[in-house]
């Protein structure tokens, strides 16, 4: 009998996959009773299982309509407010979206089947090895990430037809803006206190005007610019 060695990872996250089909469907009813009728965000949605971006200790609540702690004092988004962003974002299968805040990497995988390819940039490096070994391990290979201060985007990279920001910014910030497509939209909470954020969708005309647009009250995490 040939001995197999178990491959050692870096990093402990991907959980034991339970049976959880019932869990998919109630959150997936849940959004759906909040309103998101787009049928492309809410098969994103069930095509990325959320446990596995979850942490152990919260695994029961993994399809609960609720943010969820993760490492470095973050948290993970609520399904729903994910949904409201992702559709908001109007995306095509050929655009190129910059996401600020990787976190667990839940939104990223998300944007990352309804997009061409996502960039995404997150602050701790602990987060971003845990988030790029699930991204591994659901073959979402359209996904290149960063560890910096996103809010100085990825001039590099730009200009995006989106943009996305999961942490809550003071105010748009301009270079954020500057690397925007004429014709782009970017999705952000802004707001200094989390009692009073809200989440703006910003759109840049072919000629360049910038118009805002209020979607919902909102809390987030806040954007931390070094
Ligand atoms: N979309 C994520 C939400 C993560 S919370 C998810 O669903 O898991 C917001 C994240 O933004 C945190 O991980 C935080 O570390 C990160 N963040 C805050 N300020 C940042 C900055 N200036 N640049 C990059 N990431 C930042």
């Amino acid at each position: 009998m040939p001995q197999y060695q178990q491959i050692p990872q870096k990093h402990n996250v991907v959980p034991p996959q339970k049976d959880n089909v019932s869990d998919r469907i109630r959150m997936l009813m849940k959004l759906r009773t909040a309103g998101i009728t787009d049928m492309d965000v809410l098969s994103a949605m069930e095509n990325i299982p959320r446990d596995l971006f979850v942490e152990d200790a919260f695994m029961e609540h993994a399809y609960d309509d609720t943010a969820l702690p993760i490492p470095s004092g973050q948290t993970i988004s609520q399904p729903t407010v994910v949904a409201w962003m992702t559709w908001a974002l109007e995306l095509e299968t050929r655009m190129r979206v910059l996401e600020i805040g990787t976190g667990s990497g839940y939104q990223t995988a998300i944007l990352s089947k309804l997009a061409r390819r996502v960039y995404t940039i997150e602050r701790h490096r602990d987060l971003l090895d845990m988030a790029e070994e699930r991204f591994r391990h659901l073959n979402l290979t359209n996904i290149v990430t960063k560890r910096g201060d996103g809010s100085k985007g990825w001039k590099e990279v730009g200009l995006f037809d989106r943009i996305i920001v999961t942490a809550a910014a003071g105010e748009i910030p301009a270079v954020l803006l500057d690397q925007l497509s004429p014709g782009g939209i970017m999705v952000i909470p802004v707001g200094n206190s989390v009692a009073d954020q809200i989440l703006l969708r910003v759109q840049k005309a072919e000629n360049g005007t910038i118009s805002t647009q209020h979607l919902m009250n909102v809390r987030f995490v806040p954007l931390v610019q070094d």
